[in-house]
């Protein structure tokens, strides 16, 4: 399935019908983005309850890897983790570093 980036949204809205908002990139909107200490995560999986966007995936017991497809970097899951687990990091300065991780390769 083809995400929808914000120009192609019609105008007004994003939920037009139910579970339709799986098809739009939220995350082309971010601005800054969660990371997550794994030494500090418990799995306690409150960010997963808080989650606005549905982006933190899970089977009940671990906390996987953020969905970044729709992760708009709200940052209640940050607010929100009793462990104090998640950074939320400057979308910018997270892409600049992968860049140059790829130069190095
Ligand atoms: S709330 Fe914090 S400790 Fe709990 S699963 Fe999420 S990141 Fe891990
Ligand atoms: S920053 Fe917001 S949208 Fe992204 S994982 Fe955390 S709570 Fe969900």
């Amino acid at each position: 399935m083809k995400l929808k980036g914000w120009k192609e949204l019609p105008i007004g809205g994003v939920v037009t019908e139910p579970g339709n908002s799986r098809e739009v990139e939220t995350g082309t909107w971010r601005i800054a983005r969660p990371i997550v200490n794994p030494e500090k995560c418990t799995d306690c999986l409150i960010c997963w309850v808080f989650c606005p966007d549905d982006s933190i995936p899970s089977n009940g017991k671990i906390r996987f890897e953020t969905e970044l497809y729709h992760c708009k970097g709200c940052g209640i899951c940050a607010v929100e983790c009793p462990y104090k687990a998640i950074e939320m990091v400057q979308e910018a300065d997270v892409i600049l570093e992968e860049l140059k991780l790829i130069d190095k390769k």
